[in-house]
């Protein structure tokens, strides 16, 4: 069984595919046709490999984190994604998108953005290689990320608010088609996440698989072997929990988990945990997971941390779920608020809310004193600052 990669039209088991409308057939196809050799170059992969050491910071350090390790009577090791530049793993993909759009001959990029992290990090790579840049937002998340929009702003890219719907990420992605749908000649579509049509998911989980690559080499040098017991990361699409598990994925001696957004609980009608609460639909051009209504009406989502409010889950991570590759808990509000100011006060590092999900696996298994557990920091808390003291 091959959990990596899609077959040729874009599905991992019976989730993905490309289901758009004909109006994005030429965009679409032009990507899946020229993708995978435009990345695989030497050429992209010189300048891409170049712009992640230089630039970005990488590789993010491997950190053993000794005092959550001794609280939780296990071996924690924590993969700082938070320490990139612009503060997320979202820069990865950003980067490698944007470059991928110079050599399709692209001058204009969009992007949706719910926290505003990745349109940060878009609106970073368009003013870095000197690229129009457009970011789709939704009127609510505008005014609940103030500081992110004037990143953005500053960085040279206009924010459009989203206005439509309940004014957050679903809706702000809705007015990033509809632009492309308009204008397919000039532009790219960032797609911040492993969702969307095919070749979508593929495309950022490779850009993203960089998390995993560099594990297994620190491991290495670190303990002497490069798979560790376990993995465990944030879902909320879940491009950095596919760029975590993706060279682990077939390894069977490697246990996968992953942790979504249960909000306010999974029973409350206030959660974002698709894979309790979804069903087999589609969204956002893809197959998947998707929390709807039995008339097929999608469910406004809730979580405390808005890079995990998306009532859908990228095909890859559906397949795992379904296939039982990977184990899924859906973490609260709460949950993951305790678990931030532990790592906090443990350890002196401020995880972003997102994170925080993947850090509360800690309460929720009893891993063995030995086992080596990896979690993916996937960001930094600045951003989280206001819910936090509110909370303190
Ligand atoms: C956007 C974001 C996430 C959620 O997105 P994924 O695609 O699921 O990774 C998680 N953590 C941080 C810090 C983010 O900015």
């Amino acid at each position: 069984m091959n959990y990596k990669n899609p077959d040729e039209n874009g599905y991992y088991g019976e989730f993905g595919g490309a289901f758009i409308p004909e109006m994005l057939y030429p965009n679409v196809e032009e990507l899946q046709k020229s993708y995978l050799e435009i990345i695989e170059s030497e050429d992209f992969q010189a300048e891409y490999q170049d712009l992640l050491k230089n630039y970005v910071g990488r590789a993010t350090p491997l950190y053993f984190a000794k005092n959550l390790s001794k609280k939780y009577q296990t071996q924690i090791y924590l993969k700082r994604e938070d320490l990139n530049h612009t503060g997320a793993h979202k820069i990865n993909n950003a980067l490698g998108q944007v470059l991928l759009a110079k050599r399709l001959g692209k001058t204009r990029i969009i992007a949706e953005t719910g926290a505003g992290q990745h349109g940060v990090a878009t609106a970073t790579a368009c003013a870095l290689l000197g690229l129009e840049c457009i970011v789709y937002m939704g009127e609510i998340d505008i005014q609940r990320q103030a500081p992110n929009v004037a990143r953005m702003k500053m960085l040279g890219a206009e924010v459009v608010p989203a206005t439509s719907g309940s004014k957050t990420l679903k809706d702000a992605v809705n007015e990033a088609l509809r632009d492309w749908i308009n204008n397919p000649q000039t532009t790219h579509y960032v797609i911040g996440s492993v969702v969307g049509p095919h070749p979508f998911p593929d495309l950022v989980a490779r850009f993203q698989s960089i998390i995993s690559k560099e594990i297994k080499e620190q491991l290495k040098e670190k303990i002497g072997r490069e798979n560790p017991d376990y993995v465990i990361a944030c879902v909320g699409g879940g491009s950095n929990a596919a760029g975590t598990f993706y060279h682990f994925v077939e390894e069977k001696d490697v246990k996968i988990i992953a942790a979504e957004a249960g909000g306010l609980g999974v029973d409350s009608g206030k959660s974002a945990a698709t894979t309790f609460l979804g069903t087999l639909g589609v969204l956002h051009g893809s197959k998947s997971l998707v929390m709807q209504t039995e008339d097929g009406q999608v469910i406004e989502p809730h979580s405390i941390s808005a890079g995990l409010d998306y009532p859908g889950i990228g095909p890859f991570h559906a397949h795992l779920f379904k296939e039982k590759r990977a184990e899924f808990f859906s973490i609260n509000d709460d949950e993951a608020l305790k678990c931030a100011f532990e790592l906090t006060r443990l350890e002196g590092i401020i995880p972003a809310l997102e994170s925080s999900h993947a850090l509360a696996v800690l309460d929720k298994k009893k891993f063995k004193e030995n086992d080596v557990v990896v979690i993916c920091l996937s960001g930094r808390g600045d951003k989280d600052m206001e819910t936090y003291l509110k909370n303190l």
